[in-house]
C-alpha cells in the first residue's frame, strides 16, 4: 500500500525545498514527501491524488503566494482531503491573521518560519498532528474502482467481466452514493467526464472512459495477445472442458494456449452451487472451481488469452487461429471447447433492458444487488432452479416462470425439494414472458398464462432468462462440419453410410473426439451428441488429449 502523504506549498523554492528537507528527513520513512510550488498546481495534485485513492496526512502551506493565500489554499483543499491535518506556515507579521485562521478556517496549527532547529519548533507539533492522523486513519481502497450505474448495460458488463475473472474491484453507484461526499468529490473531480460513465479507475491514476472488457482486460494485465506464434496444442473456450484439456495437455508436456473470450470458467462459472461434482459432497462454486482450475492450469505454464477467436484455417500441418483484434497464431493441434450460449429470449423489449434489469444466465454480479427486490427466473431446466436458490438469499421474492404444469419433467427432484422448502420462491406455471416494460430500466413485466389465455402486467426488478442454449459456432461454418442446430460433429457421427467425411485424406478414421479436420477436436457441449455436465465435460478434454497425443506423433 502507499504511504500518506505530506504536501507542502510555497511559491520560495528555497522555503519549499527546506521544508521538504525537514520533513523527509524526520518522516520519510512513514510517509512521501511531496511539494508544490503554487496553490494552483497543488490543487490539481490533490484531485489526482483522489482519483488514485491516495492518502494525505498533512497540508502545510505558506500564508504569503501571490493569488490565492495559504489559508484559502487550504479551505479549497479541505473540499478535497478533509480529514488531512492543516497547518500554515507564516511570518512574524502574519501571526494575527494565521490565529484567526485556525478559528474561522479549521485550520490546526500555525508555524513560523524560519523553524530552526525543527526539533523543537517543528516535529514536535507535527508529530501530535501525525498521531491525531493515524488515530482516525482507514486506509483508502487502493485497487480498480468501476464508478457507474446499475441499470447501464456497460457497467453491468464490466463488472461481470472483473468479478468473473476474479479481479477484485469497488463497485460505485454513482445514483445510490450521489450524497456520499466522497462519491460527489469523485464525480467533481472527474468533470465533463463524469456524464461519460462507466468510469475505471485505476490504482496508478489512469482512468478507462467507454471501455471495453477487451481495453480493460489488457490493462489490468490479463494476457490478449499469443506471446509465441506456435504452440503444439490451442484451445479455444476455457470452460470445464477446455480448462480439463489445457490441464492435461500442459502437464504431459505440450506447449499450450487456451482462448477465452469472457472468463474462465464457462457457464460452470454461473453456477452458484454444482452438486453433483465428484468429490465434492458439499458442492461447489463454479467459480471456485473455475478459480481452481486455472491455477492448476498455469501452474503446468498454460498460456491464457482473455480474447475472442473469429476464424480458423489450414495450411498443411498448421491450424491457423486468428483472434478479433486481428492477431494470429498457429498450432498443430487445436481443441474446440466454445460450449453453449444462452437463447435468446423473443419478446418485445428484451433486447432494450437488456443489462438494465434483463439478462442471460445467473448475473454473479447482480445477485446482492436484488436485495429487497422481485426477481423473475424464466425457465424450468436446473440452471434456473439454482439460480433461483441463489436469488432468494438476497431477494424479497423470486418467481420461476415455466411453460409447463411444473418442474418435475425438468429439474432435478433434489433442486424441487429444495424450491418447495424456500418460501421466498414461487413457481408459476403455464407461464412465458410476452413483454418486458421500463424506460431506463426493467419496471414491469406482462406474463402470458396459456391456461387462462390472459396476460397479467406486475412489477419487477429483474428477469433472469436460463431457456436452453445453443452453441455459436457460425465462425467455424465450411472449415469443421455442424449439424443443423450448430453442434460440431466428432468421431463415429462423421461416418455415414461407412464412408469418411468429405475431404478427409488420412488411412484412419476420425479419432472419437476428432472433427473432420484431422487435428481438430471437439469436446463438451460443443459437440453433437453431449452430455452436458461439468463432469463429462472434463472428462472429453482430458480424454482428447490422448488423441491428441496419437494425432502428433504423427504430424509432419
Ligand atoms: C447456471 C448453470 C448451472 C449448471 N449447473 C450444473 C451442475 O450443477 N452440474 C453439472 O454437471 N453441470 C451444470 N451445468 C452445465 C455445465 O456447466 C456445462 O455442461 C459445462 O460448463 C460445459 O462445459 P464446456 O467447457 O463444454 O462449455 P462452457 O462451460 O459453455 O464453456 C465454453 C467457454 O467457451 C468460451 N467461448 C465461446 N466461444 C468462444 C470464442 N469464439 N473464443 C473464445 N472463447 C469462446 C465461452 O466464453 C465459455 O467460457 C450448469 C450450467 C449452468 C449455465
Amino acid at each position: 500500500m502507499a504511504k500518506p502523504i505530506l504536501l507542502s506549498v510555497d511559491d520560495d523554492a528555497d522555503v519549499l525545498r527546506a521544508i521538504e528537507r525537514d520533513l523527509r528527513s524526520q518522516y520519510g520513512a512513514d510517509y512521501r514527501v511531496l511539494g508544490s510550488g503554487s496553490p494552483e498546481s497543488a490543487l490539481d495534485l490533490l484531485k489526482q491524488l483522489k482519483l488514485r485513492s491516495d492518502s494525505v496526512a498533512l497540508l502545510l502551506a505558506d500564508q504569503r503566494m501571490p493569488r490565492i493565500d495559504g489559508v484559502h489554499f487550504l479551505q479549497e483543499a479541505m473540499r478535497i482531503y478533509p480529514e488531512a491535518k492543516r497547518a500554515l506556515l507564516t511570518a512574524y507579521a502574519d501571526t494575527t491573521a494565521a490565529i484567526g485562521a485556525i478559528n474561522q478556517a479549521s485550520i490546526h496549527y500555525f508555524f513560523m518560519k524560519p523553524w530552526d532547529p525543527p526539533t523543537e519548533h517543528l516535529y514536535p507539533q507535527l508529530d501530535d498532528l501525525l498521531e491525531d492522523w493515524q488515530a482516525s486513519y482507514h486506509p483508502a481502497y487502493s485497487g480498480i474502482r468501476v464508478l457507474g450505474t446499475r441499470w447501464s448495460p456497460r457497467s453491468y458488463e464490466l463488472r461481470d467481466f472483473l468479478a468473473r475473472n476474479h479481479v477484485p474491484y469497488q463497485w460505485i453507484d454513482a445514483e445510490i452514493s450521489a450524497s456520499d461526499p466522497e462519491t460527489k468529490l469523485l464525480l467533481e473531480t472527474l468533470g465533463p467526464e463524469a456524464t461519460n460513465l462507466p468510469v475505471v479507475l485505476f490504482p496508478d491514476g489512469t482512468k478507462l472512459l467507454e471501455t471495453t472488457p477487451a481495453q480493460v482486460a489488457q490493462k489490468v494485465g490479463l494476457r490478449t495477445r499469443a506471446q509465441t506464434s506456435f504452440y503444439d496444442l490451442a484451445i479455444i473456450g476455457g470452460g470445464p472442458a477446455g480448462l480439463a484439456a489445457a490441464v492435461y495437455g500442459a502437464s504431459e508436456g505440450l506447449h499450450t494456449v487456451m482462448v477465452e473470450r469472457e472468463a474462465p470458467g464457462g457457464q460452470a462459472g454461473m453456477s452458484s452451487r454444482i452438486e453433483n461434482y465428484l468429490g465434492f459432497p458439499a458442492g461447489l462454486s463454479g467459480g471456485d472451481l473455475a478459480r481452481r482450475a486455472v491455477v492448476q492450469a498455469q501452474r503446468f505454464g498454460v498460456e491464457i488469452l482473455a480474447a475472442e477467436a473469429s476464424e480458423v484455417r489450414t495450411e498443411g500441418p498448421y491450424r491457423i487461429i486468428k483472434l478479433a483484434d486481428g492477431s494470429e497464431f498457429s498450432c498443430h493441434a487445436l481443441m474446440i471447447a466454445t460450449g453453449v450460449q444462452w437463447r435468446r429470449l423473443d419478446a418485445p423489449g428484451i433486447d432494450r433492458l437488456q443489462g438494465a434489469g434483463v439478462y442471460y444466465g445467473g448475473g454473479a454480479t447482480e445477485a446482492i444487488s436484488c436485495a429487497g427486490e422481485t426477481v423473475y427466473v424464466i425457465g424450468g431446466a436446473n440452471s434456473a432452479g439454482q439460480a433461483a436458490m441463489n436469488f432468494a438469499k438476497h431477494a424479497e421474492k423470486v418467481f420461476i416462470l415455466v411453460r409447463g404444469s411444473s418442474l418435475s419433467s425438468t429439474m432435478s427432484q433434489y433442486l424441487i425439494d429444495q424450491i418447495k422448502e424456500t418460501p421466498k420462491i414461487q413457481v408459476w406455471a403455464h407461464a412465458s414472458v410476452a413483454e418486458v416494460h421500463g424506460e431506463t430500466h426493467l419496471e414491469e413485466i406482462s406474463v402470458l398464462c396459456s391456461d387462462t389465455g390472459k396476460i397479467e402486467r406486475v412489477p419487477g426488478n429483474a428477469v433472469f432468462i436460463f431457456i436452453g442454449a445453443l452453441p455459436r459456432t457460425d465462425w467455424l461454418a465450411g472449415v469443421v462440419e455442424r449439424d443443423d442446430r450448430g453442434f460440431l460433429l466428432t468421431g463415429p457421427d462423421l461416418i455415414v453410410n461407412g464412408e469418411r467425411p468429405k475431404g478427409w485424406t488420412l488411412e484412419r478414421d476420425p479419432y472419437l473426439l476428432e472433427t473432420n479436420v484431422p487435428g481438430i477436436f471437439a469436446v463438451g457441449d460443443v459437440r453433437h451428441g453431449s452430455v452436458k455436465r461439468v463432469a463429462s465435460g472434463v472428462g472429453e478434454g482430458s480424454v482428447a488429449v490422448q488423441f491428441i497425443h496419437q494425432y502428433l506423433s504423427k504430424v509432419q
